[in-house]
């Protein structure tokens, strides 16, 4: 047994990005400012795209991003059952109705024939969600944006490394939306960031992400002399800080080499959990890339002997932190009251829901961590 409880998606945190923040903070210039704009300059150059708004969450991301294309009260957006409450809170908040789409349940993506069953009158968007760090059926739901006349607003928050067919997931919609929480992929504490592909998207992001005030407003106390801003709507306060900025920036250095240590960690568990009774995740689709945020294993309580719930007590038990991701949306009582949601309707992502169970794999884990959560699953279940 380990000694160490092991935290569930604790982030790496290395020397220069403690001297980056250090430095920021010795800087005086601790708020929106230069490391920002150069976080975003460089995340926009990573994924290739033109305009990058970074703000303080993936939350507010999806929230800017669907007022941002119009969209509001007598409008509905698809999305998937199978996500975290973030990416329907956001349409809530914006005003729409959220609608929800079937997941696939071998890719828990978002099937594209559930969402156009869904399509309506009123439906102005589609948020998919790339679950996991796989990338979504892009081709065909883009097809039915096209047909449509859709918005499409990706919630990139798994995915920041995930391609598609040659091209880089963010960059498929009118906006792509991206988390920098503690437990992502790479992380500035609390972070989020809108790619946008029209410049005037780009434009009313950033006056929406600080209260509304003309653009550059974060710019009015610098050495350049006292600007005065104009208050052109009632905006948030979204902005993203330079102290989460200086975490960005080094993080973001080590983006690909934090992949491939989680897809080494990926490969080691479908190798050496291949003979348990679990259902491992699917295969990666050809042409391609997965971002191995999550790796989720399907646990049939009469197949493996043990229900889902009582695994993760278990591993707890062993001193391996897990997750659940998700219960799906309508297993939670605000929604049930609120749109009469039921769980059955959506049964894949039901199912799914109700017995997944995630492994920690992050790019922090020592490959002893990882043997200790090997060793762990294979206890419980042989
Ligand atoms: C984490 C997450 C969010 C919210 O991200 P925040 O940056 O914490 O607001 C949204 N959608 C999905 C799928 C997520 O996993």
């Amino acid at each position: 047994m380990r000694e160490h409880f092991l935290v569930f998606g604790s982030p790496r945190i290395d020397e220069d990005e403690i001297e980056e923040v250090v430095s920021c903070l010795r800087s005086g210039w601790i708020g929106t400012g230069p490391r920002v704009a150069e976080f975003e300059r460089r995340f926009a150059a990573y994924k290739g795209a033109s305009h990058a708004v970074a703000v303080n969450s993936c939350t507010a991301a999806l929230h800017l991003s669907i007022l941002a294309a119009g969209i509001g009260p007598g409008d509905e957006v698809i999305t998937t059952p199978l996500t975290f409450c973030a990416s329907v809170n956001a349409i809530i908040h914006a005003g729409a109705t959220p609608v929800l789409a079937d997941v696939d349940p071998r890719s828990m993506n978002i099937d594209p024939e559930c969402v156009k069953a869904r399509i309506t009158r009123r439906t102005k968007a589609i948020l998919p969600v790339h679950f996991a760090g796989r990338a979504c059926d892009m081709d065909p739901l883009c097809a039915l944006a096209d047909a449509h006349g859709l918005t499409v607003v990706e919630d990139c928050a798994h995915a920041i490394e995930t391609e598609y067919h040659g091209r880089k997931a963010g960059c498929f919609g009118d906006f792509g939306c991206f988390s920098f929480y503690v437990t992502k992929n790479i992380i500035t504490g609390e972070g989020g960031l809108i790619l946008a592909r029209k410049p005037e998207h780009a434009a009313r992001l950033k006056v929406l992400a600080l209260h509304g005030m003309s653009s550059d407003a974060w710019k009015r106390f610098g050495d350049e002399g006292y600007k005065h801003y104009l208050v052109t709507e009632a905006g948030f306060k979204y902005n993203m800080m330079d102290l989460q900025a200086s975490l960005g920036l080094r993080q973001l250095e080590k983006v690909e080499r934090y992949w491939l240590r989680r897809q080494e960690i990926w490969a080691r568990y479908m190798t050496e959990l291949a003979d348990l009774p679990l259902t491992l995740p699917a295969p990666v689709e050809a042409d391609t890339r997965h971002a191995y945020h999550l790796f989720s294993v399907f646990v049939d309580g009469k197949r493996a002997g043990i229900t889902r719930d009582a695994f993760l007590t278990a591993m707890t038990g062993h001193k391996i932190g897990v997750g659940v991701h998700y219960l799906s949306l309508p297993e939670h009582p605000h929604y049930q009251e609120r749109f009469g949601w039921t769980p059955d309707e959506w049964p894949n992502a039901r199912d799914i829901g109700r017995q997944t169970v995630s492994l920690p794999i992050s790019a922090k884990l020592t490959d002893e961590d990882v043997g200790d959560v090997i060793a762990a699953v294979r206890h419980i279940l042989t």
